[in-house]
């Protein structure tokens, strides 16, 4: 794991987070400046920069992302939500160890902007 990760300090306890859900593979907090009355994380544990380093064999962690992500948006009263996975710049990532974001709780416009 990076020294100089972000979330990968978040996983080491290295920085508090709000966790509400934690196993071997995943872990997921709530994010720091909230975009929504609900703003989850859910990062795999394994250092990844991005969707554009998954390989097949993440493949598994990445469908766990997303089966415990809904739970958790079902535990938060949020069973309408957006799933959003940032990749490069342009995009709109900023830390660069993959992470889906699980928004909910207000209308969602569409096409984001
Ligand atoms: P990105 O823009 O890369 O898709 O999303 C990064 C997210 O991480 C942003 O929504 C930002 O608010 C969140 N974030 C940045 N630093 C921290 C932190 O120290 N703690 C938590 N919980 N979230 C953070
Ligand atoms: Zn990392």
């Amino acid at each position: 794991m990076p020294d100089n990760c972000l979330f990968c300090k978040i996983i080491r306890g290295e920085i508090p987070a709000s966790k509400l859900y934690e196993d071997d593979d995943i872990l997921a907090f709530r994010d720091i400046a909230p975009q929504a009355p609900v703003h989850i994380l859910v990062i795999p544990k394994k250092h990844l920069r991005g969707p554009e380093a998954v390989t097949e064999e993440d493949e598994r962690v990445m469908g766990k992302l997303m089966r415990v992500g809904n739970e958790i948006a079902l535990k938060e009263s949020i069973p309408s939500y957006r799933l959003v996975c940032n990749n490069g710049v342009q995009a709109g990532q900023t830390v660069f160890h993959l992470h889906m974001h699980i928004l909910g709780g207000r209308h969602m416009a569409w096409p984001p902007g």
